[in-house]
């Protein structure tokens, strides 16, 4: 029987003793044994009734457990569903109700509270902790060690993905097997991802980026991961040595820049840093690169997509720009209206399609209808531009576009110019309400160490350089820019923070 994902990323191991998972206490699981585990896992799956097409909920932390459970879910032809561990009981409520899940999955200490939850969604619930014990142990204790994959085609779902909610409620993407696998090949081949690769892995795994892009890449290609439980930038120099690659957001980096201990001598044996998930700033690639003399390869992608464009391996790497679309993904900018190309410079949204992109919302027919074109193209809600070379370089979220006064303000554009100036570390630019123009532009700016913002001087010092209409009214000094776990600022906190302000 074939079950192609479960085929080409677990079975292809079978009988392997090769490292997978190297863990932070000095503990490796083999190839082997992660599948030993999966069956067991997957044996268990079925005794609890999950039979391929169900959903499987998973809230557990990091661990190479709550990895088996993935893999045990393609192998029983089941749709994974993790969520993050940071969401409360009523969200979980929301996610497994949503998604009718069959079983739910959760660490001990939360299980009292997710009772209720599960009863309510008619879902069993099983536990499982961060060192692998549980309800969900103890049943596959003893289960077989070999399991017989379901027949799946590769237009089954594979996983339900729920979107990250920075711009709204989360939307469950239904992903296939082949949107997960057509994606693992085209990285694969675009980051020359082999057998010899160790791949630091500090991300979390409840999002595609620590889920596929980084896992399925590393399993196809037959490679290792250090598995650390979470970002820890003690951690993360302690094992970069025995890594050849690292994926992270930004926050990595920036990190990493703010610690003397990253150097050219830490980081020489590394072949290649992969940002993601949300925009790193061209700044952080400079220094980046100053310091190890590596440069960060920059790529986007989305849950409902998987990725869709990367900076080139050989190529030259441009900083700000998330690069050229992947093979196999059709990439165009679009005016939003007419859905006509927009010329070479032009902002517009971008649209893609492939066989990256997701089957649609789960359970959101209209929604998914909206997003999709007559043709087939995914409208993602990201505006961007294509240079005549053929690199994408987003300047923001259609969501997040500012409309004062009837006028169109792209915030990257202001937030480019704001970062420039030397007491600002970073800036994020928002529209609020305003009773005149509709939305004013308002900046939020974390000063550098050391610097006070003076308002007057920060908006004159941008002011020749951009149309009166574009400037900022305001601008407001936080220590911190409001992220979420995988780095994303979140301007609709902003929005809400400073709505008042012309009120
Ligand atoms: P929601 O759809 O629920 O509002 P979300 O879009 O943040 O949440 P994800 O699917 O996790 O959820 O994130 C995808 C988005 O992340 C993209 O649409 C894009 O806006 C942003 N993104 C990803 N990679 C990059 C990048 N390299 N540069 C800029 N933005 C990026
Ligand atoms: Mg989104």
């Amino acid at each position: 029987m074939a079950n192609t994902l479960y085929d080409a990323l677990f079975l292809a191991h079978e009988g392997s003793e090769k490292t997978f998972l190297a863990l932070k206490d000095r503990r490796a699981v083999s190839y082997g044994a992660f599948l030993r585990q999966t069956a067991r896992f997957a044996h268990a799956l079925r005794a609890c009734g999950v039979e391929p097409g169900d959903r499987v909920a998973l809230q557990a932390k990091k661990s190479p457990e709550a990895l088996a459970v993935y893999a045990a879910c393609v192998a029983a032809g089941a749709v994974f569903l993790p969520l993050n561990i940071a969401y409360t009981p009523s969200e979980v409520d929301y996610f497994v109700s949503d998604a009718q899940a069959k079983l739910l999955v959760c660490d001990g200490a939360g299980a009292s509270a997710l009772e209720p939850v599960a009863a309510g969604a008619g879902a069993r619930l099983l536990t499982l902790n961060g060192d692998g014990s549980g309800t969900l142990a103890d049943l596959a204790r003893g289960q077989p060690e070999r399991f017989e994959p379901a027949e799946r085609r590769s237009d089954d779902l594979a996983a339900f993905l729920y979107t990250s909610g920075t711009t709204g409620r989360s939307k469950g993407a239904m992903l296939t097997q082949d949107n997960l696998l057509s994606n693992a090949e085209a990285l694969v081949e675009t980051w020359r991802f082999t057998e010899s690769d160790v791949l630091l892995h500090a991300l979390p795994i409840f999002h595609t980026h620590g889920l596929f892009v980084a896992t399925n890449t590393i399993l196809l290609a037959g490679g290792s991961m250090i598995f650390l439980p979470a970002l820890d930038i003690d951690d993360l120099i302690a094992m970069m040595p025995q890594a050849t690659t690292m994926m992270g957001v930004p926050t990595f980096y920036t990190r990493l820049l703010a610690d003397p201990r990253l150097t050219r001598e830490l980081t020489s044996h590394m072949r290649l840093f992969v940002s993601g998930s949300a925009p790193l700033l061209a700044d952080t690639h400079v220094e980046f690169e100053r310091r190890t003399g590596k440069k960060i390869l920059e790529r986007y992608g989305m849950t409902e997509t998987n990725m869709n464009t990367s900076n080139p391996y050989d190529g030259e790497r441009r900083a700000g720009t998330v690069g050229r679309p992947l093979p196999g993904v059709d990439l165009r900018i679009v005016e939003p209206e007419s859905g006509r190309p927009v010329a070479t410079g032009e902002v517009g949204i971008i649209e893609v399609k492939g066989r990256n992109v997701f089957k649609g919302y789960w359970k959101m027919p209209e929604k998914t209808r909206e997003e999709f074109r007559p043709d087939g193209f995914f409208i993602t809600g990201d505006l961007a531009t294509l240079d005549a070379d053929g690199y994408v370089t987003i300047v923001g979220r259609a969501k997040d576009l500012i409309i004062a006064g009837g006028y169109n303000i792209y915030p990257k554009e202001v937030e480019l110019l704001l970062d420039e100036e030397p007491g600002v570390l970073e800036s994020a630019v928002i529209g609020v309400p305003h009773p005149d123009l509709g939305e004013a532009v308002v900046a939020v700016v974390v000063p550098r160490a050391g610097a006070t913002l003076d308002e007057a001087a920060l908006l004159a010092a941008i002011a020749p350089k951009l149309a009166r209409f574009k400037q900022p009214r305001r601008v407001f000094s936080i220590a911190e820019l409001p992220r979420n776990t995988m780095g994303k600022v979140q301007k609709n906190a902003l929005r809400e923070r400073f709505k008042g302000v012309f009120a």
